[in-house]
C-alpha cells in the first residue's frame, strides 16, 4: 500500500541534520535532489570508530533511498546507514556510502487495532527516541513505549533543572533513533517486555533492487522475523510499524544502595535475586569500582533501581530538584535513593552521566539459570576484575557495570533469543570512558570468560569484535539461524551492497 502523506501528524524535517562528530570534507552536492558531501570524516559518540566515507547522503523521502541504492549500484559501492552513531562495533562504518537516516523522522498517526489488542505506530528510522515520546505524550489516549533503551533525558524534570551541570552537546548527542535500536535488536529493562525489534508488526525496506518490501507475520513469518533484527543487511528501512501502549500506569521507580554482599554473597542469594528480579517489572544494577571518587576505597555497594507499574498519579518531580548529590562519582551524581512515581517516559529515561563524558561499551546476553547462581557468579567475579583494572592505572580509574533482565526473543539473531518464551537473561555492560587505555582488549578478555562459562552472546552494538575466535563461535552458536537469515538476506542482496567488514565474516563465509 503506498504511504498516504495526509495521515502524517509531523512537518518534515527542514535541514539535514548533521550526524554525531561529522566533520564536512567537501561542500554538499547534489544527485536527483538527494543531498550528500564527499570525503567526511565520521566519528561515532563513543569516539572508538572512525572512517573517511566517499559519500554521506542525507535522504528525506523514499525516493530518495531509492536514488542512494541506484548510485550504490551503478557504482559498485557498499551502503550502510547511520543514526545518532551510538554503537560501539563497526557495524555503521563503511568507507564507501554512508546514509545518514536523521531528516527521515516522519510519525504516522497512531492505530487502535479493532481487536481491541493495542496500538501501533508507524515511524521513519531516524526518529528519535525522545520525539516519539513527546509525540505519544501528546496523543490523546496517551501512549508510551513500555520499555526503551536509556539514553534520552529529554523529559527528566531533573535533567533540566540541573541543566547547568551538563553541556549543550549532552542533549544533542544522548539520544538514539529508531532505525539503530530496531536494526540492532536493542532493549530496555523490562523483563517481559524483551526486545524492541520484539515490538514490530511491520517492516518496509528499500532492498538493493531500490524495491520497496513489506515485512509482517502475516505475508511472511521467517522474513517478517530477519527484518526485525536485521543489523541493516536487508537494505535501507524506511519505516517500522511497532507497538505501543496505552498510558494509563505509571512506574514506581525505588532506587536503593545495598551491599553487595547481601545480594550477592549468602548461600540464598541466587534465589532472593531471583525474587527481586521476578517482582519487579524491571530491575537495573550499576556498580562502579569506587566508593569515592578519586579515592582507593572500593566500593562495596550496589545501585540497584527497581521499577513497579503502578496506577496511582505520578509525583511533581520538582519537589526533587536541588537535593544535593548522593554519590560521589560525576557520571552517577544524579543517582538518589528512594522511591519516586514517574510517568512511563521520564522512569525509563532517568538522568545519568556529567554531560561531557562520552563512554565505550562491551556487552553481553548471558542466559540465567533457574536459580540465578551463574548471575551472582558473574557480577561477584566481574566486580573483583574491574576493580583490579580499574586500580592497574590512574587512567583506568573509571569504569562501571550495568545489568539488567529481560526475557528471551524470538528474532533469530538476538542475542537473547530462545525458544522457550521464559527464558530470562541478563543482559549486562562494563563500560568505561573513552580512550581508556586497554579498556577493548580487557572487556574482550571478560566477553571471552562469559562465552567459555556461559555461552554468551554479544549484544551487536556494543563491542564484540576483538574478542578472540568471536566469528567461529557465533557461527557455531548461532548455527542454522545463520544460514536462514542468509537465505531472507541473500534474495534481497545478492551483490552483498549492504554488508561492511563487520558483517562480512559472520555471514559471507557462511554460504551454502
Ligand atoms: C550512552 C548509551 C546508552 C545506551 N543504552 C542502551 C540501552 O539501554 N539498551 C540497548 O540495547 N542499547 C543501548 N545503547 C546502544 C544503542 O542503543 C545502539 O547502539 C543503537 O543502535 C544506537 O542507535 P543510533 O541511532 O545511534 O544508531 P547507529 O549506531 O547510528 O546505527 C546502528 C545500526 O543501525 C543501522 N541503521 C540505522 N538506521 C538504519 C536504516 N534506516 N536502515 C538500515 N540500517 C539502519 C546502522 O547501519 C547501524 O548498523 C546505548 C548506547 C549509548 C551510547
Amino acid at each position: 500500500m503506498a504511504m498516504t502523506y495526509d495521515t502524517l501528524t509531523q512537518p518534515q524535517t527542514q535541514e539535514p541534520t548533521p550526524i554525531a562528530f561529522a566533520k564536512v570534507g567537501s561542500p554538499m552536492a547534489i544527485v536527483d535532489g538527494v543531498a550528500f558531501s564527499g570525503g567526511d570524516e565520521w566519528t561515532n559518540y563513543g569516539g572508538n570508530q572512525t572512517v573517511q566515507t566517499e559519500r554521506l547522503f542525507y535522504p528525506k523521502t523514499l525516493e530518495d533511498l531509492k536514488v542512494i541504492v541506484r548510485e550504490a549500484r551503478n557504482n559498485n559501492k557498499k551502503v550502510r546507514c547511520v543514526g545518532s552513531g551510538h554503537s560501539w562495533s563497526a557495524t555503521a562504518v563503511t568507507p564507501d556510502y554512508m546514509v545518514s537516516v536523521n531528516g527521515m523522522d516522519k510519525i504516522h498517526k497512531p492505530v487502535r487495532a479493532q481487536d481491541g489488542s493495542g496500538w501501533t505506530v508507524t515511524l521513519e528510522t531516524g526518529v528519535l527516541v525522545s520525539q516519539l515520546d513527546t509525540f505519544l505524550r501528546a496523543h490523546n489516549p496517551p501512549l508510551a513505549v513500555p520499555s526503551q533503551v536509556v539514553p534520552d533525558v529529554a523529559h527528566s524534570s531533573e535533567f533540566h533543572s540541573n541543566r547547568s551541570l551538563f553541556s549543550s552537546r549532552f542533549n544533542d548527542l544522548s539520544q538514539v533513533r529508531f532505525g539503530g535500536i530496531l536494526t540492532m535488536g536493542c532493549h530496555g529493562g523490562g523483563l517481559n517486555l524483551r526486545t524492541l525489534s520484539d515490538t514490530i508488526t511491520e517492516m518496509k525496506i528499500v532492498n538493493a533492487h531500490g524495491e520497496l518490501v513489506t515485512y509482517s507475520a502475516a505475508k511472511d513469518p521467517e522474513a517478517f522475523n530477519v527484518a526485525c533484527l536485521n543489523l541493516g543487511l536487508l537494505g535501507i528501512i524506511y519505516t517500522a510499524t511497532i507497538k505501543v501502549e496505552e498510558m494509563n500506569t505509571r512506574l514506581r521507580v525505588t532506587d536503593s544502595f545495598p551491599t553487595l554482599a547481601s545480594l550477592f554473597q549468602s548461600p540464598q542469594a541466587g534465589l532472593n535475586l531471583k525474587a527481586l528480579i521476578l517482582g519487579n517489572d524491571s530491575t537495573e544494577f550499576f556498580h562502579w569500582p569506587f566508593q569515592r571518587f578519586m579515592q582507593p576505597d572500593q566500593n562495596k555497594n550496589i545501585w540497584v533501581k527497581e521499577s513497579k507499574r503502578t496506577t496511582e498519579p505520578a509525583e511533581d518531580l520538582k519537589k526533587y530538584e536541588g537535593l544535593p548529590p548522593m554519590v560521589d562519582n560525576p557520571f552517577f551524581s544524579t543517582f538518589q535513593t528512594g522511591s519516586r512515581i514517574m510517568e512511563i517516559p521520564d522512569a525509563l529515561h532517568f538522568p545519568i552521566g556529567d554531560g561531557v563524558t562520552t563512554v565505550v561499551d562491551a556487552g553481553c546476553a548471558i542466559k540465567v539459570d533457574s536459580d540465578f547462581k551463574n548471575i551472582c557468579e558473574t557480577i561477584t567475579e566481574l566486580i573483583e576484575k574491574n576493580w583490579e583494572f580499574a586500580t592497574s592505572m590512574p587512567e583506568r580509574k573509571d569504569t562501571a557495570i550495568e545489568f539488567r533482565f529481560i526475557k528471551a526473543s524470538d528474532k533469530i539473531l538476538s542475542p537473547a533469543y530462545d525458544k522457550d518464551p521464559e527464558t530470562i537473561f541478563c543482559m549486562i555492560s562494563i563500560l568505561a570512558v573513552s580512550g581508556t587505555p586497554d579498556f577493548e582488549e580487557y572487556s574482550a578478555s571478560i566477553i571471552a570468560n562469559w562465552i567459555g562459562k556461559y555461552n554468551a552472546k554479544p549484544h551487536w552494538p556494543k563491542m564484540w569484535e576483538k574478542v578472540d575466535g568471536i566469528i567461529p563461535y557465533l557461527q557455531r552458536e548461532y548455527g542454522d539461524r545463520i544460514t536462514r537469515f542468509n537465505r531472507v538476506r541473500k534474495s534481497q542482496d545478492p551483490a552483498d551492497m549492504f554488508v561492511n567488514d563487520t558483517w562480512r565474516p559472520l555471514f559471507q563465509e557462511n554460504e551454502y
